[in-house]
């Protein structure tokens, strides 16, 4: 049985992954951050349908804390067959306006996270010679987000790090893939309007929102056999937005 973690798998887009992987017979380690409730009924919904999971409190932008949950993880569940980067937090308003602390935080959790998890995943991975990494990126690293400049910095820095990955791990057997959501229907959105909602539903050529599961299915494929030629790619699940 192959074994996935995922980071932020409490709520979201990160809880459709560990549904998702749970599913289709992985082993699911996962991480959460505040919501110990949720992550451990989580857990439970798993294990009555008959998967594995199992869940530890961390936050990604300290990376001891990264180090303790994968040390918790490989006792559980060792070896890490694949990582998934979702976890992360966004921040509306002008560029000017940002502190540093709110800079920091953000570039923390969003893109220092994923590369205290690749620095810890890797070597296991490498020994093994075999590996594959999807880091949760979004159309706003892609294009540009006004009032999302720092997201949209951080967002970019990951496919960078996946691109650079993909090159450096490549001919240790290891893919390293981004995933690039559109607007997705989760906790994240909750500060918008229906009426800026509207507008990006209008903007996205499939005239809606996307859901958690899609970007689920995304990466399950991604961390999966059928995708064992596909690596540095930056895969839009977005409904047409980013094109
Ligand atoms: P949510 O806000 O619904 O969930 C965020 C998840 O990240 C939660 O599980 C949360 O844990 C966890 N988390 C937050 N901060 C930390 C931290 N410091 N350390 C560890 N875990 C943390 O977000 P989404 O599901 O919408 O987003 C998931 C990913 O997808 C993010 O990287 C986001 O940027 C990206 N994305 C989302 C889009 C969208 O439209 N929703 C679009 C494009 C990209 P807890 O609940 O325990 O606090």
């Amino acid at each position: 049985m192959k074994t996935v973690l995922i980071t932020g798998g409490s709520r979201g887009i990160g809880q459709a992954c560990v549904l998702a992987f749970a599913r289709a017979g992985w082993q699911v380690a996962f991480s959460y951050h505040t919501q110990a409730e949720q992550a451990g009924q989580l857990v439970e919904r798993v294990r009555q349908q008959g998967g594995a999971a199992a869940c530890w409190q961390a936050d990604v932008a300290d990376s001891s804390q990264v180090d303790r949950l994968f040390a918790r993880a490989e006792e559980a569940f060792d070896p890490i067959d694949a990582l998934v980067c979702n976890a992360g937090i966004a921040h509306q308003g002008l560029l000017t306006d940002m502190t540093d602390a709110q800079w920091r935080r953000l570039m923390g959790v969003d893109l220092d996270g994923a590369f205290y998890c690749c620095r810890r995943a890797l070597p296991a991975m490498v020994r093994r010679h075999q590996g594959s990494v999807v880091l949760i990126s979004s159309m706003w690293g892609v294009t540009g987000g006004s009032c999302e400049a720092a997201y949209s910095a951080a967002k970019a820095g990951l496919i960078g790090l996946a691109k650079a990955l993909a090159k450096e791990m490549g001919p240790s057997g290891i893919r390293v893939n981004c995933i690039a959501p559109g607007v997705i229907d989760t906790e994240m959105n909750g500060g918008l309007t229906e009426e800026d909602l509207a507008a990006l539903r209008e903007e996205t050529p499939l005239g809606r929102q996307g859901a958690p599961e899609e970007v689920a299915e995304a990466a399950l494929f991604l961390c999966g056999e059928g995708a064992r030629f596909i690596t540095g790619q930056v895969l839009g699940v977005d409904g047409g937005i980013a094109v």
